[in-house]
């Protein structure tokens, strides 16, 4: 500061004195003589002169020491100085201005060590000009120990008299907070960078006009384009060009135009093309932000590629049968709606047909599931042969399958249709080196007997028609008639009161008889149930078993068929005839014969009815034994053990093997009723009664011919060399009170 007063009062001493003597030498006290009014006159001036210069100097210091920043003037180079640093210093950096000029080169200690060198680079090179000025920003220690970010704009101004080097008048501030908002800014810009250059997307920003102006790495990837090749383009004749894909050009260029600055990001499938002219399907995401007074797009695109195939393959399984590849019950039901609503332009109608095969569990427990699969394979081409194209097959699950048949004149017409198809079906084919041959039973129902026509309507009908024709002795087709619909709520009804039928007594056993064929002794009896319900009257096993099945109540029913039928035979006599004590033949169906109880139950019966256990006979169907196989013959061995014997029902109209049935322990084969009626026809030496008979008598059993109606069939079982006979011909099923006469001797 003080050579900056001294300087200033020189000059004005010496302006003053050159006015005084017009512009002469510089005056001499010694040598002028002033008179000394003159000399008052010009003290006076001075001091005038001198308060002036004062008071110009303290507003010239105010003004300096107020402003923002820190002034100084300083000389440069090695040998330079620090002549003025104003007191904003302290403020600035904690160092008082005294201790700052005190040492001229601790500011450079202070500076930061990666600043040093560029800083002191920099001022060389400056010091060598003089005009402008000049900015530099560098990091300054201060005296709380924290660097502060300096931005130091100088200007070198010559300094006077021949050697006088150039001073450098300079203005210090404090640039920290914006440093570090640069920074940070910095930081942030190069975070953006890298997700988006790692990003899994395409990502490419465009300018106002769709030129692409960043293209990352993904996107290189993507569309097979590299960065330094597509800056510049237009991205939609890029990605989508107009002459493959007009349509889509089109729609990415709109989506580029819609959208305004800030406004949500918008969203749009397209199908895109590679550089290789490959096409892929790709949802674009556009959002538009504003760059000064423009705007930019920016936009992700991704390869949905993997996303529309899983989308497509959901739509398939959701509308489709896996296994035959049909329409699955959702598509078919789409199908018909859409029928139904077209199905008033002429006379003719829609058609459901309800086809369901008969005895595939059968094909099923006996040949395993993935020969059943095959089956429902077999069964659906077959199908697909026989329909129009117009007309929808489906497969509902399981071996339940659908036809719609669209623009059908009549009933007559959809069930010359169901002939065909079951005609169709029922040709053999082989299987694991078997002949198969499938039947159906097909239910129809047709859309103008309906009031509305509606798809569940149509549906349940043809299900309640497809269940009668089951119920009439299966591969048969049976059109629906409103009064199924009031047997399938009979149905339900039924159910429900079977639950109280054992409780109130209402169940009852019948016994129908059976004959040795030769000599026609009477060798005893199979126990049949009958419901005697209070309002619908008697009610056979056909239409309660299976509900009781269905229901769980198969299980207190089977136990107390079991010990009533022991309880009658006890009391049983011996027939005069032969002396031997009748046998008791009792049915237990497949879902009893799962029951782990079912010896305990069994042997419950015998103990608590005191019948001798070789005295009954377990009747079990040929499907019991193909499911679950070691468990069927432990519980077959625990019977045996019991002194029980075992008879196979219905036998020949499943599947099983000789070999297999040979090691299993049963004692009696029934040769099932259809085999039987076909006797007495004359071709008795091809029939299969035969077969099963020659079977029983290689494995050792004994045979029992079911069903037995005509003396014919009776001679061809004496002939063919059968052991028992059961049948009408012979005696119906017997209320208890004959059985036991009948014991006797024979009925009257
Ligand atoms: P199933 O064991 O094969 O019994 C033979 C069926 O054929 C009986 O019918 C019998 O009345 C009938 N039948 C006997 N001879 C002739 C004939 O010459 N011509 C004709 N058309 N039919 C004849 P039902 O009593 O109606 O029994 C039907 C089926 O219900 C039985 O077939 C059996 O599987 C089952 N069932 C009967 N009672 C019981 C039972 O107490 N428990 C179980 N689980 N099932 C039973
Ligand atoms: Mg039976
Ligand atoms: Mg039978």
């Amino acid at each position: 500061m003080a050579p900056w007063s001294d300087r200033a009062r020189d000059v004005a001493l010496a302006r003053t004195a050159e006015a005084s003597t017009g512009g002469a030498a510089p005056p001499s006290t010694d040598a002028v003589l002033v008179p000394r009014s003159e000399y008052a006159r010009l003290l006076h001036d001075v001091r005038v002169a001198d308060d002036r210069l004062a008071e110009a100097q303290n507003r010239f210091q105010r003004l300096v020491e107020t402003m923002p920043g820190v002034a100084y003037i300083a000389q440069p180079g090695e040998d330079g100085e620090w002549l003025y640093i104003s007191p904003r210093l302290v403020e600035l950096l904690g160092y008082e201005p005294a201790e700052w000029l005190a040492d001229p080169t601790a500011w450079i200690g202070l500076t930061h060590p990666e600043d040093r060198e560029r800083v002191l680079a920099d001022e060389w090179q400056w010091s060598q000009r003089t005009g402008g000025v000049h900015t530099a920003e560098y990091r300054i220690l201060a005296s709380d120990g924290e660097y502060r970010w300096i931005r130091d704009a100088a200007t070198a101004r010559p300094g006077h008299g021949p050697d006088a080097k150039a001073l450098w008048f300079g203005v210090l501030s404090d640039v920290t907070e914006s440093k570090e908002a640069q920074a940070a800014s910095l930081r942030s810009e190069q975070l953006l960078r890298s997700v988006l250059e790692t990003a899994e997307d395409a990502f490419v920003a465009l300018d106002a006009h769709g030129a692409v102006i960043e293209w990352n790495r993904r996107a290189g990837l993507v569309f097979g384009r590299a960065r330094e090749d597509v800056l510049g383009c237009d991205l939609v004749t890029l990605i989508t060009p107009h002459r493959v894909r007009p349509s889509d050009a089109l729609r990415l260029h709109e989506l580029l135009s819609t959208g305004s600055v800030d406004a949500p990001a918008t969203r749009e499938e397209i199908t895109a093309v590679r550089a290789d002219g490959t096409a892929f399907p790709a949802e674009v995401t556009v959002w538009s932000t504003g760059v000064g007074s423009s705007v930019r797009h920016n936009t992700f695109i991704r390869d949905i590629t993997e996303r529309t195939q899983l989308r497509d393959e959901l739509k398939t399984l959701a509308f489709q049968d896996d296994l035959t590849g049909l329409a699955n019950r959702t598509s078919f039901c789409g199908h018909l709606e859409r029928a139904l609503r077209r199905d008033d332009a002429d006379a003719s109608t829609v058609a459901v047909l309800f086809l369901d095969l008969d005895d595939f569990k059968t094909v099923n427990d006996s040949l395993g599931h993935p020969a059943g699969d095959e089956v429902l394979r077999v069964v659906a081409d077959r199908l697909r042969t026989l329909v129009r194209p117009t007309d929808t097959i489906a497969r509902f699950g399981g071996d339940e399958f659908a036809v719609l048949l669209r623009a059908v004149a009549g009933p007559e017409e959809a069930t010359a249709a169901a002939g065909r198809l079951s005609l169709m079906l029922r040709d053999p084919f082989m299987l694991q080196g078997r002949r198969i041959v499938v039947s159906v039973s097909v239910g129809v129902a047709l859309a103008g007997t309906h009031e509305g026509a509606l798809v569940t309507a149509l549906l349940r009908d043809a299900d309640a028609a497809m269940y009668q024709a089951k119920r009439s002795g299966k591969n048969t087709c049976v059109v629906y008639d409103p009064l199924m619909h009031v047997q399938a709520l009979a149905r339900l009804n039924l159910k429900a009161d079977l639950e109280t039928a054992v409780l109130h007594g209402e169940l009852f056993l019948v016994f129908q008889p059976y004959f040795a064929v030769a000599g026609g002794a009477l060798v005893g009896f199979e126990a049949l149930v009958r419901w005697q319900h209070p309002t619908r009257g008697l009610v056979g096993p056909a239409d309660f078993i299976p509900l009781a099945e269905e229901t769980g109540l198969i299980h207190p029913i089977g136990e107390w068929v079991l010990q009533e039928a022991c309880r009658h035979a006890t009391a049983w006599p011996a027939a005069p005839v032969g002396g031997r004590r009748p046998t008791i033949s009792v049915n237990v169906s497949a879902v009893q014969f799962q029951d782990p109880d079912l010896i305990a139950t069994v042997s419950a019966a015998l103990r608590d009815t005191g019948l001798d256990p070789h005295r009954l006979v377990v009747e079990i169907t040929e499907g019991v034994l193909l499911h679950k196989v070691d468990q069927v013959v432990t519980r077959l061995h625990a019977l045996r053990e019991l002194g029980v014997r075992i008879a196979i029902d219905d036998f020949g109209t499943g599947y099983s093997s000789l070999s297999y049935l040979q090691h299993l322990p049963i004692d009696v084969l029934k040769i099932d009723k259809s085999f039987v009626d076909q006797l007495g026809l004359g071709a008795d030496d091809s029939s299969m009664a035969k077969v099963v008979i020659h079977i029983a008598r290689t494995l050792g059993l004994q045979v029992v011919a079911e069903g037995v109606e005509r003396r014919e069939q009776h001679q061809a079982l004496d002939r063919l060399g059968c052991d028992l006979a059961q049948g009408y011909l012979l005696a119906r099923p017997l209320v208890a009170g004959d059985a036991a006469t009948l014991c006797a001797g024979p009925l009257p």
